[in-house]
């Protein structure tokens, strides 16, 4: 069952560690707690110690995954880890990562991040070749595509099987003795690498926030178009495709994805997020008597409303914290509440009062309204919705879910249609620019969900379950 807000679904988070003399599948498991928003359907982790590789993965979180003894028996110096959101292939076991495979070059283990835009057509190709698929996840292509690819070492064999890439990933690779991060020239996922303390080793990992949690210093990202071999001396960092001109970092890192402590694009999540919500403000100002956030995400934004209208914050909804995806169904009773599970209203902030109401995405639509009429229910006279990023009208097709225009209310209808269908008594989104103004450029981010301007061609027919129903793609049939 699920029960997450109606914002863009998380990709993934990904986490390699090499560190001599450490264990390192404890590190590795608390690593992958701070990457846990990222994706909350399934875990897993790969620890080599130089000889063997042990694998251990499945549907869950991080806690119900792995325990003391499974973690006490992964022993090794190298690891790599994964927590999973699907955006191609559905939310199985067998799609959970890390994949493993034995090649003639010995076992490899891959984690990814993103979505490989020409996965259907390299898959048939492997397939021809007589390479059999076990999974419908397009990480399943890209570790066969590994396998059968040139070079003398697995740092050539990376180089020549990224050239046949198209797409979004920011992936980690284990081999019995290496870790290695890669990541695609448009920079479109976030990976950062940082150094463990007294030449300890490395660790790179999807947010700067992981990185910290393992106590890493001196911290970059992994460039676009790079390939980082960590090690316990200075990383070795190949530039092994020429970066786009123009990089197409996902905005939506700023807006929900990345944690508030995380630095993407070289500015602090929190800080831009809180200029989303003055900039929101400036832009779209309603008489009010109280500013309140959607938890957790758009808290900053509503700060900065707040700050810049000089109406009070307070909080408006708690979220039970704990309900996440839950495997247990609830009763049709329950089920009947709806968001109610998930939030409960603090009735005297609300009552007779005029609630600006601060979220940071509407994509399908279906939780404004209950969220409106949990409020209005306790007694709020006016909710003013206030959205920090433009109406989401495009599929996305580099690692988010938002598979088809079909599913995005905005596509079928306009903002004043929108306020209507979910009740509020004024609706509002930040413009593009207002947008980029927040995030201090306007050059180098990806905003195709917004815009339908695509940083690269999109097959046609392209989905998230599309290995599961084949389909005809039709690649650069339609180029955007
Ligand atoms: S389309 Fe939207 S969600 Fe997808 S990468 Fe671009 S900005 Fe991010």
């Amino acid at each position: 069952m699920e029960l997450q807000k109606d914002s863009p679904k998380e990709e993934c988070g990904v986490l390699g560690i090499f560190a001599p003399g450490e264990d390192v599948a404890r590190m590795a498991f608390f690593g992958l707690f701070a990457l846990q928003h990222r994706g909350q359907e399934a875990a897993g982790l790969a620890v080599s110690d130089g000889q063997v590789i042990r694998l251990q993965k499945d549907v869950g979180l991080v806690s119900q995954v792995f325990d003391p003894q499974t973690i006490s028996k992964m022993e090794g110096n190298y690891a790599i880890g994964h927590t999973r959101y699907s955006t191609t292939g559905s939310p199985s076991a067998r799609n959970a990562q890390p994949f493993m495979i034995d090649t003639q070059y010995g076992t490899i283990s891959l984690a990814h991040n993103g979505n490989l835009l020409n996965a259907a057509e390299l898959r048939t190709q492997l397939m021809q070749q007589g390479v059999g698929m076990s999974s419908t996840s397009d990480t399943e292509v890209m570790i066969m595509t590994l396998a059968c690819s040139k070079g003398d070492t697995w740092f050539d064999r990376i180089r020549d099987a990224i050239q046949h890439w198209v797409g979004a990933y920011s992936l980690v690779l284990l081999t019995r003795d290496q870790v290695f991060a890669v990541r695609d020239p448009w920079g479109f996922r976030p990976l950062s690498v940082g150094m463990l303390p007294n030449g300890g080793g490395h660790v790179a990992a999807s947010e700067f926030g992981a990185l910290r949690t393992l106590g890493c210093v001196a911290c970059r990202e992994v460039l676009p178009g790079e390939i980082v071999s960590l090690s316990d001396k200075a990383l070795t960092v190949y530039q092994a495709l020429k970066p786009q001109s123009e990089t197409a970092l996902c905005t939506f890192e700023h807006i929900y994805f990345s944690r508030p402590d995380n630095t993407w694009g070289g500015r602090n999540i929190h800080q831009v997020r809180q200029q989303l919500g003055s900039n929101l403000a400036k832009e779209w100002p309603v008489e009010a008597d109280v500013v309140i956030p959607i938890p957790d995400s758009s808290i900053p934004a509503a700060i900065g409303y707040a700050n810049e209208s000089g109406i009070p914050y307070n909080d408006g909804f708690i979220k039970n914290r704990y309900i996440g995806r839950t495997f247990i169904e609830p009763t049709d009773s329950l089920r009947k509440q709806g968001v109610a599970l998930k939030y409960n209203v603090i009735m005297e902030n609300v009552q007779n009062k005029r609630v600006v109401m601060v979220d940071d995405s509407i994509v399908r639509g279906n939780t404004t309204g209950p969220l409106i009429q949990l409020l209005k229910q306790a007694g709020a006279k006016e909710v003013h919705v206030r959205i920090t990023c433009p109406p989401i009208m495009y599929p996305c097709y580099m690692g988010v879910d938002m598979g088809t225009r079909e599913e995005l209310i905005a596509a079928k209808s306009t903002t004043p249609e929108i306020c209507q269908l979910v009740s509020a008594d004024s609706l509002a989104f930040l413009s593009l620019q207002n947008m980029m103004a927040a995030i201090g450029t306007d050059k180098g981010y990806c905003n195709a969900c917004f815009t339908g301007r695509y940083p690269l061609p999109v097959p046609v027919g392209i989905t998230k379950n599309g290995f599961e129903l084949p389909i005809e793609t039709q690649q650069g049939a339609a180029k955007l």
